[in-house]
């Protein structure tokens, strides 16, 4: 009766939530298994960034709600974004809810969960749907627990909860309260006990990433909270690689510019969210900054590395976006040649400014401007990985994958790689050098010394290489 099946949808901080909430679990006596149906309770933890993502989530569980008709013990929660956005309005159109979580309430997950499974064997009154969805101080500091179960080279942590923008567009400040960060000590305790299990790169989350602990923690020698946080990671033996996502153009300042310059395990790639490419649509979107600006800040970075990687958000159709706003995206698009982007159609998000906006988008055009951009996202990323071919590139190796007898690792710059290895050069930096590529991935093979490379048969032990 304690198996747990935890169902993701959205975005990393998600990813690292869920992993959180089963680690609590784990703990707590609770088994984790890998699918619904070897499961005695599955819980959805839901996304509400666009429509398509929580439709999908109500739609899983109108599938799920109908396995309690035949087996009344099987239990079904909801958790996350959209438990928090839609609230008693899902407990109403789905009565067959066990568990409505919201985002400040992870934590309590286990406690729900144990007492449901004690009214099941007849140990107090049955409830109705457990709605759990208040804000909590300090729920930013429990979002800790990583599953140590399997290795994990790459991690996430979560550095802060909520969002303070107003971003016309985006219901995360609904469904994620006010930013709340965690204490820096507190992070770096976090971070030394993942390297004890074998994290050599960290990817630290948050809303808006770099305004961690504006108000909580003093700027010193002009540098910024969150440069203070990257400085003191610096200094963590055993981390080799630190990655974070995502910042908001507006605060990118220069020290954080110069963070990059200074701190040599700060890798050079940055996902800096643009939306669009025009200022009449950053205006709309109360995005609080301009074009202009955002091309100084790719500047700035590449000034300091000129091969620096970018990543970005767009979103096509906002409410208003006429051809001439859209070319302008496009002319960002070409002037960064992005390495990677997610590329949204503006979905309606109830409750928020621009869902009542008029000049609403037709959906074909969405779909139109949203293919052209993957157009020129699929050829930048191309040029980018074609001009890697030759070079050695340092590899931290993640894994097997998925296919093939390869082995996966990402370059400082986040562009896959496969290449022959073995298990023992999982967690190891190594040199790759690069003789083919897609848009997708990097192909080469292991270099020993820099110079000569080694077929998969006889590979060195990673202190010998
Ligand atoms: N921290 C990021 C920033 O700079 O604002 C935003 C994180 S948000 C969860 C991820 C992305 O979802 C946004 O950057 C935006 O591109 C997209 N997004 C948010 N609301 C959207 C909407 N209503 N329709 C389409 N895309 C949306």
């Amino acid at each position: 009766m304690n198996r747990v099946y935890i169902k993701t949808y959205g975005c990393q901080m998600n990813e690292r939530d869920s992993e959180a909430v089963g680690a609590m679990l784990r703990r707590r006596g609770y088994s984790l298994v890998n699918n619904e149906s070897d499961a005695d309770v599955v819980l959805l933890n839901t996304c509400s960034v666009r429509d398509q993502a929580e439709q999908k989530a109500i739609g899983k569980t109108g599938y799920l709600a109908k396995r309690k008709r035949t087996d009344p013990n099987f239990v079904l929660g909801i958790m996350g974004c959209m438990a928090q956005n839609r609230g008693e309005e899902l407990a109403d159109r789905l009565p067959d809810l066990d568990l409505l979580v919201g985002t400040q309430k992870f934590h309590a997950v286990p406690d729900h969960l144990d007492y449901i499974l004690e009214t099941q064997k007849g140990l107090g009154p049955q409830p109705t749907t457990i709605v759990d969805l208040d804000a909590e101080e300090g729920s930013q500091n429990t979002i800790r627990e990583h599953l140590a179960d399997k290795p994990q080279v790459s991690t996430f942590v979560s550095i802060m909860q909520g969002c303070n923008m107003n971003c016309a567009f985006c219901i995360v400040p609904k469904t994620r309260g006010p930013e709340r960060a965690r204490p820096i000590e507190a992070i770096l305790d976090e971070i030394e006990e993942l390297v004890d299990g074998g994290t050599k790169e960290v990817t630290l989350l948050g809303q808006i990433v770099n305004s961690y602990g504006r108000r909580e923690i003093p700027i010193r020698g002009g540098k910024s909270p969150f440069v203070q946080l990257l400085e003191r990671i610096q200094e963590i033996k055993g981390i080799e690689r630190i990655r974070f996502t995502s910042p908001h153009p507006r605060g990118f300042r220069q020290d954080l510019v110069e963070a990059y310059r200074d701190l040599s395990k700060l890798c050079e790639y940055v996902h800096l969210p643009a939306q669009s490419g025009s200022n009449r649509m950053l205006k709309l979107m109360n995005r609080p900054y301009s074009r202009e600006r955002y091309l100084e800040i790719v500047d700035n970075l590449k000034s300091v590395f000129p091969d620096m990687y970018f990543s970005t958000d767009i979103i096509v159709g906002f409410p208003g976006e006429k051809e001439e706003d859209f070319e302008e995206t496009v002319d960002l698009f070409q002037t960064v040649a992005y390495d990677m982007a997610f590329i949204f159609k503006y979905s309606i998000r109830s409750g928020t400014p621009a869902a009542t906006m008029k000049d609403q988008v037709p959906q074909k055009l969405k779909e139109e401007r949203n293919q052209r951009l993957l157009g020129l996202l699929e050829k930048s990323s191309l040029a980018r990985n074609k001009s890697l071919i030759g070079t050695n590139q340092e590899i931290l190796i993640e894994g097997k994958a998925k296919r093939g007898n390869l082995y996966r690792g990402k370059t400082r710059g986040f562009r896959t790689c496969l290449v022959p290895s073995s298990e023992r050069l999982v967690g190891e930096l190594v040199s790759v050098r690069i003789d083919r590529a897609t848009a997708s991935s990097l192909y080469g093979d292991l270099v020993l010394g820099g110079v000569d490379e080694i077929g998969s048969d006889e590979l060195l032990l990673p202190e010998e290489i």
